[in-house]
């Protein structure tokens, strides 16, 4: 069973063909990594994905169901953003469990999987602390947290790591990678940063345009891109 399968997804907004039929198979506790332009597609796609936004045509399977009629909540999947908006007048705990307790998770479920996230992401001594009183790394951690409480089998993460400064990007991005080899759940992940490509994926995925330039291995992509736009973006010359 696949972790999540897109067929054909297409969107047109007004005039403009933003996904012009985008296929995607993407197997159980991958990493796979969308790179590509600014405009490209990227974030429509994540949207379509998570049902934050409806596909024009062509259908989005996850864990082999067919989700498009499903709302967010019923999907199985977490979302975290590049703009990672906490209420500040909760406290890290507190925005951590919100959706939990909208869920219907239980109270001491709900601590239970807080301790456990916060441990994870070096969080527990700021339990107590409201979003202000934390660095920008630290309030993207929490944003993390907030996924992770849900315990999702499937992670969207969207340019997590454009608002962080040069370290907490790389420090985050370790992060990030110990993340998926501790929850073994598949991450769907954005950037337009090779980089973080590189390092990350198991699979990149190159969009240029809303279509699909090449789908494979780093090493891959790296050594024989398909086209000059992929060779332009991640690899070398051919
Ligand atoms: P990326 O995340 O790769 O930078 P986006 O998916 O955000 O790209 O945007 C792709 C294209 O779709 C852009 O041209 C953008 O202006 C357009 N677009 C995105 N959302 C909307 C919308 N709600 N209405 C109209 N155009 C949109
Ligand atoms: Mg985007």
């Amino acid at each position: 069973m696949k972790s999540l399968r897109l067929l054909d997804i297409r969107k047109t907004f007004g005039e403009i063909d933003v996904l012009k039929g985008v296929d995607l198979d993407v197997e159980e506790g991958e990493f796979v990594v969308f790179v590509g332009p600014s405009g490209c597609g990227k974030s429509t796609l994540m949207r379509i994905i998570a049902g934050l936004e409806t596909q024009t045509s062509g259908s989005v399977e996850i864990a082999g169901r067919n989700v498009d009629a499903a709302v967010p909540a019923k999907r199985g999947i977490a979302m975290v953003f590049q703009s990672y908006a906490l209420y500040p007048h909760l406290t890290v705990a507190g925005n951590m469990t919100l959706a939990l307790k909208e869920d219907g998770v239980g109270k001491d479920e709900r601590e239970r999987r807080v301790e456990k996230a916060a441990a994870l992401l070096q969080l527990s001594a700021l339990l107590k602390r409201r979003p202000a009183e934390l660095s920008g790394g630290q309030r993207q951690r929490v944003a993390i947290g907030r996924a992770i409480v849900r315990e999702p089998r499937l992670f969207l993460f969207d340019e997590p790591l454009s608002n962080l400064d040069a370290a907490l990007r790389v420090n985050t991005r370790l992060e990030i990678a110990k993340l998926h080899r501790t929850l073994k759940a598949t991450m769907i992940y954005v950037t337009h940063d090779q980089i973080e490509a590189m390092t990350l994926a198991d699979k990149i995925v190159v969009l240029n345009a809303g279509v699909v330039q090449q789908v494979g291995r780093p090493i891959d992509l790296y050594n024989r891109p398909d086209n000059l736009f992929v060779a332009g973006f991640i690899g070398s010359p051919k």
